[in-house]
């Protein structure tokens, strides 16, 4: 072979690594861009998002989506409360929801488990791989499935798909992959931890409602969502009937329960997007957003009847007969006009006024702002 030959050999050769290094270079560079997205994501939604659009973008995937294993039910309930914030219904938490999957399920966990021993990297078969990516693997040829653990548990699944068969193959490197998977795996636990806290410091300690601040906070969000797009929102105002002989007759204990009693027939009686709060004491209040006048009431007249016909259990001979009165008001937002601070004031003034009239008609009775108007 003549010294020309060998050296343009060599040259191509050389060409081809560098060509080489450089693609790797490229792609540790995005996945770092990925890592300081993930760091510096604000939230726990702001993460998923990162995670399930950014990262798909980014890379050109055809789909991105989370599994997680959910640890004594607490993840379920703190993705349900963020995502049904009026914020994000609004902007793109429902779409993001459609790519996370909370198993909670005992043999499908056994499964995971069993798979999550290392990265998955190969064609996609949708027996296998269907329930990694919900309803999004039609069309799907190869994939990632990358375990994230945080302390030798399980977290969950990133799981990444493209309609290209040789995006992902069994035998390639997992390098990056494994990284990213570790740092989206401390970012989440980090995020639901805040997340965690963040609902924690909103909740009332005694019954798990919601707490007065939140709830405030949560009826100027609707409102202001209300207005926007001319929706209705109601307000229920909730009160014990004669708590403080129920405190006297069975003690300070027995009327803790009744309070969580009470809580739990509300909370099963309004939608997931209603909020219910301890406002204080025996007092509760429900804002219902995008509600109609005569629905509301029906809702009110179940929850009433519910907590009459159902006494609160304390042991197996013992049970407290309880009644409470609600008072309704309902604000019409194509004809509301104001600020959505000053207008979740008037509306709960309105609903506290309608249930003095409750009280002072005789208890155990739902009663309109509306209909008390003139008397
Ligand atoms: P009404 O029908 O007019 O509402 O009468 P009431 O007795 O329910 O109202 P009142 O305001 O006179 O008394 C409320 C009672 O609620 C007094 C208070 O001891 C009791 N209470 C407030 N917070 C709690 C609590 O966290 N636990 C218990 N067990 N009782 C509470
Ligand atoms: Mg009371
Ligand atoms: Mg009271």
């Amino acid at each position: 072979m003549s010294e020309q030959i060998q050296q343009r050999r060599l040259r191509q050769r050389l060409d081809a690594y560098m060509e080489q290094a450089r693609a790797n270079e490229h792609k540790l560079r995005q996945f770092q861009d990925m890592e300081l997205k993930l760091l510096s994501s604000e939230s726990l939604p702001d993460l998923c998002r990162v995670l399930i659009h950014d990262y798909r973008e980014a890379f050109g995937l055809d789909v991105v989506t989370m599994v997680l294993v959910e640890s004594g039910s607490q993840l379920s309930d703190i993705f349900e409360t963020i995502f049904n914030e009026a914020s994000l219904q609004e902007q793109d938490g429902p779409e993001l929801l459609k790519f996370i999957n909370i198993v909670s399920d005992y043999k499908n966990l056994q499964e995971l488990e069993q798979l999550a021993s290392k990265p998955l990297l190969g064609a996609y078969d949708a027996a296998q791989h269907q329930q990694f990516f919900v309803n999004h693997g039609a069309g799907l040829g190869s994939v990632a499935i990358l375990p994230m653990h945080r302390h030798g548990r399980l977290l969950g699944m990133l799981c990444l798909g493209s309609k290209d068969t040789s995006r992902y193959k069994s035998h390639m490197a997992s390098d990056f992959l494994q990284r990213l998977a570790l740092m989206a795996g401390v970012s989440i636990e980090n995020a639901v931890n805040i997340e965690y806290l963040r609902q924690l410091s909103l909740k009332d300690t005694l019954t798990s409602a919601s707490n007065r601040r939140y709830f405030f906070q949560r009826l100027q969000e609707e409102i202001s969502r209300a207005q926007r797009h001319s929706h209705a929102v109601g307000c229920l105002y909730i009160d014990l009937d004669h708590f403080k002989r129920i405190n006297d007759q069975y003690g300070h204990a027995a009327g803790d329960m009744a309070l969580i009693h009470v809580t739990n027939i509300v909370q099963h009686a309004i939608r997931n997007s209603d909020v219910l709060a301890r406002l204080g004491g025996e007092e509760f209040a429900v804002v219902l957003p995008d509600i109609s006048k005569y629905r509301m009431g029906e809702i009110a007249e179940r929850i009433r009847m519910t907590v009459s016909s159902q006494p609160c259990l304390l042991g197996s001979d013992t049970s407290i007969e309880l009644s409470i009165s609600i008072g309704l008001a309902f604000f019409d937002m194509a004809t509301a006009i104001g600020e959505p601070e000053q207008l979740g004031e008037v509306l709960v003034n309105q609903a506290d006024q309608a249930l003095l009239y409750a009280k002072e008609n005789g208890r155990d009775r739902v009663c309109a702002y509306e209909d008390i108007q003139g008397d």
